[in-house]
C-alpha cells in the first residue's frame, strides 16, 4: 500500500514535471517563431532592397517572399534558396565588375577635363585631387553618385568660365600671321611724332600672342591714325591753294588799280597836251595876228606861263604815276616771296614725305618701291650699254629661331645691324634693299662673272663676323645668297626670278652659302 502511494505522487510529480517542461518548450517554440517571423520579414524587407538590379532575382526573391508569409510553406522555398543563393552571387560579381568600370570611365572623362585649356586653375587643383581619389576602389553605387555630381559641377564651372569670356574667339594661325604682317606694316609707315608712341605700344602688343579681339582694335586704330593723318595733309593742301589764290588776288587787285590809274592818267595827260598844244597854236596865231611888239611879247608871256603850268601839272601827275607804280610794284614783290615761301616748305615736305615713302623705317634702307624704281633705272643703264648687270637676293638664315628664343624686338634689332652691315659692304654704286621680312635684294652693276662670287662671299662673311650677344649667349648669324647675272633678251624681273631660285637652292644646300645661276 506504501508502495503504491510512493508511486502515485512520484507519477504525479512526473506529469507535473512534463507539464512545466511542455509549458517550457511551448514558450521556447513561440519566442523561436517570433524571432523566425522576424528573420523571414528581414529577409522579405532584405529581397525586396535588391530588387530592380536582376528580372530573375527579382522574380524568386517575390516567390521567396509569397512562401515566406507563413510557416507552412516555408519549407516549399527551401529547395529554391540554393538557385537564389547561386543568382545573388553571380549578381555580386556582376556588381563589382561594374563598379570597377564605372571607376574606370570616370577616370577617362577626367583625363578629358585636364585637357580642356580654359579650366580655371582653382578648378584645376581640385580635379588633381579627385583623379587621386579616383585610384581608390567603389565599394557601392553609393560611392559613385557623389562621384558623378562633383563631376557634373566641375563640367558647371568650365562652362561658366567659357560663358564668362563671352564671344571670345579662339586665335588661329591666320589670326597671328595678321598680327605680323600688321606690325611690319605700320613699321614701313612714318607716323607722326606724336603718334609714335602709340605705335610703338601696338607694335608691342602684335608681337605678344594677342587675342582676336585686341587685334580688331589694332587695325581701327591703325586705320584712324592714317585717316587722321590723310586729314592733316588734305588740309595742308588746302592751306597752300588758299594762300596761292589770296595772293593771286591780291596782285589782280594791284594790276586793276595799276590799270586804272593809268588810264585815268592818260585822260590827263591827253588834257594837258591838248592844253598845251592850244597855248602853241595861240602862240602861233598871236605872231600872225599881233604887230605891236608890247601886245604880242605880253600875249606869248601869258601864253608861255600856261605851257608851264600845264608843263609842271603833267611833272605832278607823272611823279605820281611812278610812285604808285612803285608801291604796286612793291606790294606785289611781297606777295609773290610769301608765296614762294609757302610754296618752299611744302615743296620740302612733299620732298621728306617723297624720301620717306622709299625708306624701310625700321633699317632705314630703301624699300621694295626704290627697289622697283633703282632696277627700272639700272635696267635701262643696261639696255644702253650693255655692262654686266647682278640682281642677288639675301635671306638670314633661321630667323625666325632668333625670334622665338630672343623675342621680337631683338629680331628687329638683329634686321637692323645685319641691314648695316650689308650697306657698309657694298660700293656707293652698288644698291642694297630690304625687300621685305628678312629678306634683301643686291643690284650689283660693272662686276664680271668671275668676281661676284667673291664679292658675294665677303659680304655673306661680313654678316657671319658680326658678334652679336643674346641674353649672354654668343650668337652667330648666317645669310644665304643667291644671284643671277642680266642676260640678253631677259627683262630684269627674269633675272630677278633666278636669282631667287638660286637662293632657294642655297638654302636647301646647307645655307650659309652663295649661289650664282649659270
Ligand atoms: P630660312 O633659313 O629657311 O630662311 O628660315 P627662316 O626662319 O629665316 O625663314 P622663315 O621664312 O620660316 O621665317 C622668317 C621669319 O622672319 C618669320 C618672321 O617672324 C620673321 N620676320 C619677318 N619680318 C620681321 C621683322 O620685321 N621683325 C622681326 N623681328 N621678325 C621678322
Ligand atoms: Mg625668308
Ligand atoms: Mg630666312
Amino acid at each position: 500500500m506504501k508502495d503504491s502511494m510512493a508511486n502515485t505522487s512520484q507519477l504525479s510529480l512526473l506529469k507535473q514535471k512534463l507539464h512545466t517542461a511542455r509549458v517550457a518548450l511551448d514558450s521556447i517554440n513561440e519566442d523561436r517563431n517570433d524571432k523566425l517571423k522576424i528573420l523571414l520579414q528581414f529577409i522579405g524587407h532584405l529581397s525586396l532592397a535588391c530588387k530592380g538590379q536582376n528580372l530573375e532575382l527579382d522574380n524568386k526573391l517575390a516567390k521567396l517572399r509569397h512562401h515566406f508569409t507563413n510557416f507552412e510553406t516555408v519549407e516549399e522555398s527551401l529547395p529554391e534558396l540554393v538557385e537564389v543563393e547561386q543568382l545573388l552571387k553571380q549578381q555580386y560579381n556582376h556588381v563589382m565588375v561594374q563598379l570597377e568600370d564605372s571607376r574606370a570611365s570616370l577616370s577617362r572623362v577626367i583625363r578629358q577635363i585636364q585637357r580642356v585649356q580654359s579650366v580655371p586653375d582653382k578648378v584645376k587643383k581640385e580635379i588633381n585631387y579627385f583623379k587621386k581619389d579616383l585610384t581608390k576602389p567603389f565599394h557601392t553605387f553609393w560611392d559613385y553618385i557623389p562621384k558623378i555630381e562633383k563631376l557634373v559641377g566641375f563640367y558647371e564651372s568650365i562652362l561658366e568660365e567659357q560663358l564668362a569670356q563671352g564671344d571670345k574667339f579662339v586665335v588661329l594661325p591666320k589670326h597671328r600671321q595678321l598680327a605680323h604682317e600688321l606690325a611690319q606694316m605700320i613699321s614701313e609707315i612714318e607716323f607722326r611724332k606724336d603718334q609714335r608712341d602709340r605705335i610703338f605700344a601696338l607694335k608691342e602688343e602684335l608681337s605678344n600672342d594677342i587675342e582676336v579681339d585686341s587685334l580688331i582694335e589694332a587695325y581701327q586704330t591703325v586705320l584712324s591714325l592714317l585717316l587722321d593723318n590723310i586729314a592733316r595733309d588734305k588740309s595742308a593742301s588746302q592751306e597752300f591753294l588758299f594762300a596761292l589764290n589770296d595772293a593771286l588776288s591780291a596782285v589782280r587787285e594791284v594790276v586793276s588799280d595799276s590799270y586804272n590809274d593809268n588810264q585815268r592818267s592818260f585822260q590827263l595827260k591827253k588834257q594837258l597836251n591838248r592844253e598845251i598844244n592850244t597855248c602853241v597854236d595861240n602862240v602861233g596865231e598871236a605872231i600872225i595876228d599881233i604887230d605891236d611888239i608890247h601886245s604880242l611879247k605880253s600875249r606869248v608871256t601869258e601864253q608861255l606861263a600856261s605851257i608851264r603850268a600845264a608843263l609842271g601839272r603833267k611833272e605832278a601827275l607823272e611823279e605820281r604815276e611812278q610812285a604808285l607804280l612803285r608801291k604796286s610794284m612793291e606790294a606785289m614783290r611781297k606777295e609773290l616771296s610769301s608765296l614762294s615761301k609757302e610754296a618752299n616748305t611744302f615743296k620740302e615736305r612733299l620732298f621728306e614725305q617723297q624720301k620717306l615713302n622709299l625708306l624701310d623705317t625700321l633699317t632705314q634702307l630703301p624699300n621694295r618701291a626704290a627697289l622697283e624704281e633703282r632696277m627700272e633705272l639700272e635696267f635701262r643703264n643696261y639696255q644702253r650699254h650693255k655692262q654686266p648687270l647682278w640682281v642677288a637676293v639675301a635671306d638670314i638664315d633661321h630667323f625666325k629661331t632668333i625670334n622665338d628664343s630672343f623675342g621680337h624686338s631683338t629680331g628687329d634689332k638683329t634686321l637692323q645691324v645685319i641691314a648695316m652691315a650689308l650697306k657698309n659692304s657694298l660700293r656707293d654704286t652698288e644698291f642694297v634693299a630690304r625687300y621685305g621680312g628678312e629678306e634683301f635684294v643686291l643690284i650689283i652693276p660693272d662686276v664680271n662673272a668671275t668676281d661676284i662670287a667673291q664679292l658675294l662671299n665677303r659680304v655673306r662673311e661680313k654678316v657671319k663676323s658680326i658678334p652679336f650677344k643674346f641674353k649672354n649667349q654668343r650668337i652667330t648669324v648666317t645669310v644665304s645668297i643667291g644671284a643671277a647675272q642680266i642676260i640678253n633678251n631677259e627683262l630684269i624681273n627674269e633675272t630677278f626670278d633666278r636669282a631667287d631660285a638660286a637662293l632657294y637652292r642655297a638654302k636647301h644646300e646647307s645655307r650659309d652659302r652663295v649661289i650664282i645661276d649659270v
